[in-house]
């Protein structure tokens, strides 16, 4: 038979095959190309041999084993790990492959309080790695690093803007406020009264942000849903926005978000103005909101303080050339500078796949000027500008500083807060371009789980998930309680979150990372729900959230493996075969150590290798079936499995117990 034959048929290349004869005994040589008819059975028979072996090894790895003698914790395993100077916590967690509670607490522990998205240095990195059982080195040119620096250049150049003998640029405007106060409302109702209207019927599109027009001065909104979009950009360490306005219902008044968001503003030193909105509505209290302001010490203009305070209606468009005048006021207090003649630097505030045009992104400009045509660089991923569109769905062949434009031509989607920046740089390009492309993690048969293999350790599982969601409210209480799965062995990975609809994007996205979508309290377009038909993907639906978490927790709990514990009982010299039929032998030996039973594992050592592993069905003295024998006693073994015993070995005997796991939570 032809050597690739063989092989083929043992479903192996040539050279795994011709790699593995040696090992089992065989000497054909590199370069033999047939193999005698004789020794083909004996072949396959060794070689599935070797396959079960190995597959026997493998499992045998998450087997919790109890030797004789041994009360001793088993010992713990050192795990290697690289991270950069600078590393964000969820980051960090991902790379431990641990959950982001289990991480926080040992920062806490260590007395260091942060969120999710906080950065920390290597240092501290460092310490909570090692007391998690890692052994740390320092990452050199991570994309970490580079998104730093990047971040750092892009600092550096606005400061520099900022200072020259430079031109005004638009003011940068973010909304933000609690959940249905009316952040989308006022975004709409802007968009409506102050943008010029393309000529050719423009429709204002969705790209993630828009220029608002009012006395003859043009006014940048990021329309992202606020919070989302800014905790990202700051996570990169670049601040985008200029102005926050921060929305807060006259009927409804400070709610949790609005002091959140009250508070970051003021921690990052952006000037900001409080719309006080629905001033329309029954129960509208305008003076009540500015008598609780106040009580956080935010004392509004007319009440002898400095905070500006707006009352308008969005939905009735009342009070928005005033609001508008506000942020114009505020941005002339801030000299926003930028320098149109240098190639472009810009932050990502929105990226997606689209069907017909590939990646896509909106880029805010921050200096400089983007032309169409010019090559770039964004994070891990390159590009040459095919098409630039504004606002209104009209081509653009440039766009200069605070203005947002859709950018065709990437490789690749960036993320949100990378940094965009024109380079003539070929070599950086090259590398770049060699680089990106959809990176698609390898799949397994089941949705969601992936298995992955590290020092031939069986690393966690992960229950992957996107998640979207009508309102920013549920979204951050699932998150919050999905923390609450700290299993070490399966694990929720939350790959995106977003509100609204699902869309084909999702449903491309899930299916490249082998993820479930969870959608709560929301739809799907109708395409999207026809592809996630076509390519598999698995879209689950809620309307309440503890619903939510038990199918989670179902799902968790299914990937979970049970525990197998085997305490070692006694070892037994083999002194002779007596008797061998299929897959089962009787063998004679002599009790070494300890006790032995019947309805228990062996394991077949010889010459302190492990060889394989069988059952033990029946313990006998002399003619006699007995149920225990001890040390020094003569054993007659009736042992079920691989027949390969052989005189001498040493068969270790073990209890054995599989317990269903218990899920863990915080
Ligand atoms: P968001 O969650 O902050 O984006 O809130 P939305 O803009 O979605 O608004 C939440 C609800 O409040 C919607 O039903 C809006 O129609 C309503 N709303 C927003 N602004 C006003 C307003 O000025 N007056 C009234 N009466 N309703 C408003």
């Amino acid at each position: 038979m032809n050597v690739t034959e063989l092989a083929r048929r043992l479903k192996m290349t040539t050279k795994e095959f011709l790699d593995l004869l040696p090992e089992l005994g065989f000497d054909i040589g590199r370069k033999a190309i047939k193999i005698d008819k004789n020794l083909v059975e004996k072949i396959i028979m060794a070689v599935e041999a070797d396959k079960r072996k190995k597959n026997l090894l493998a499992s045998e790895k998450q087997v919790k084993e109890i030797k004789l003698g041994d009360d001793s914790e088993p010992e713990k395993v050192v795990k290697e790990l690289k991270i950069p100077q600078v590393i964000i916590v969820k980051d960090l967690a991902e790379r431990m492959n641990l959950p982001i509670a289990k991480v926080m607490a040992e920062l806490m522990k260590n007395g260091i309080l942060t969120n999710l998205n906080e950065r920390i240095d290597f240092t501290t990195a460092t310490i909570i790695a090692e007391d998690l059982g890692f052994k740390v080195e320092l990452e050199e040119n991570s994309a970490e690093n580079e998104s730093l620096a990047e971040g750092d250049k892009l600092r550096a150049e606005l400061k520099l803007a900022s200072k020259g003998d430079l031109p005004l640029r638009s003011p940068v405007v973010v909304v933000m406020g609690h959940v249905d106060h009316g952040k989308t409302k006022l975004l709409d109702a802007i968009r409506e009264t102050n943008v010029v209207e393309g000529e050719a019927g423009g429709i204002t599109q969705h790209i993630g942000a828009y220029q608002a027009t009012t006395r003859g001065r043009k006014i940048t909104f990021l329309d992202t849903p606020g919070h989302e979009a800014f905790s990202a950009m700051r996570s990169r360490g670049s601040k985008i926005a200029d102005v926050a306005i921060i929305v807060i219902a006259a009927d409804d008044g400070l709610r949790p978000q609005s002091l959140e968001v009250l508070n970051l503003v003021q921690r990052e030193k952006l000037p900001f103005i409080i719309a006080i909105n629905k001033i329309d509505k029954e129960g509208a209290d305008v003076e009540r909101v500015k008598k609780s302001l106040s009580e956080i010490n935010l004392v509004s203009e007319d009440w002898g303080g400095s905070v500006v305070c707006v009352p308008i209606s969005a939905k009735e468009k009342k009070g928005l050339p005033e609001l508008l005048d506000m942020i114009l006021l505020l941005a002339d207090m801030e000299e926003l500078k930028a320098d149109p003649t240098v190639p472009a630097i810009g932050t990502i505030v929105e990226s997606h796949i689209d069907k017909g045009e590939g990646a896509v992104a909106t880029v805010l400009i921050q200096n400089g000027t983007l032309r169409v045509g010019e090559m770039v660089t964004v994070g891990k991923v390159a590009g040459k500008i095919k098409a630039l569109k504004d606002w209104l769905g009209n081509d653009v062949a440039s766009a200069g500083p605070s203005m947002p434009v859709k950018i065709l031509g990437l490789k690749d989607i960036p993320q949100v807060g990378d940094v965009l920046m024109a380079t003539l740089d070929k070599k950086k390009i090259k590398e770049l371009l060699k680089q990106s492309g959809y990176k698609k993690p390898a799949s397994t048969d089941r949705p969601g789980a992936t298995v992955k293999e590290e020092d031939g350790q069986v690393a966690a599982e992960q229950f992957k998930i996107i998640l979207k969601t009508d309102v920013l409210g549920s979204q951050e209480a699932i998150v919050e309680s999905l923390n609450k799965f700290i299993d070490p062995e399966v694990s929720v990975k939350l790959l995106k979150k977003g509100l609204g609809n699902i869309t084909d994007a999702d449903v491309l996205e899930a299916k490249g990372a082998n993820a479930v979508i969870i959608a709560f309290g929301v739809k799907n377009f109708p395409s999207a729900a026809d592809l996630a038909r076509e390519t598999g993907v698995e879209i689950l639906y809620f309307d309440i959230i503890y619903k939510l978490l038990e199918e989670v927790e179902a799902r968790l709990k299914a990937m979970l493996k049970p525990e197998v514990i085997r305490t070692e009982l006694g070892t037994v010299q083999v002194l002779a075969i007596f008797k061998t039929v299929k897959k089962e032998m009787i063998v004679g030996g002599k009790v070494l150590q300890g006790r032995i039973k019947p309805n228990t594992k062996a394991k077949i050592i010889r010459a302190g290798e492990f060889i394989t592993l069988g059952d033990i069905t029946e313990v006998r003295s002399g003619k006699q079936i007995v149920p225990e024998l001890v040390k020094g006693e003569s054993a007659g073994l009736k042992f079920v499995g691989e027949p390969v015993i052989m005189e001498n070995d040493i068969l270790e005997i073990y209890q054995e117990e599989i317990r269903s796991r218990e899920l863990k939570k915080a």
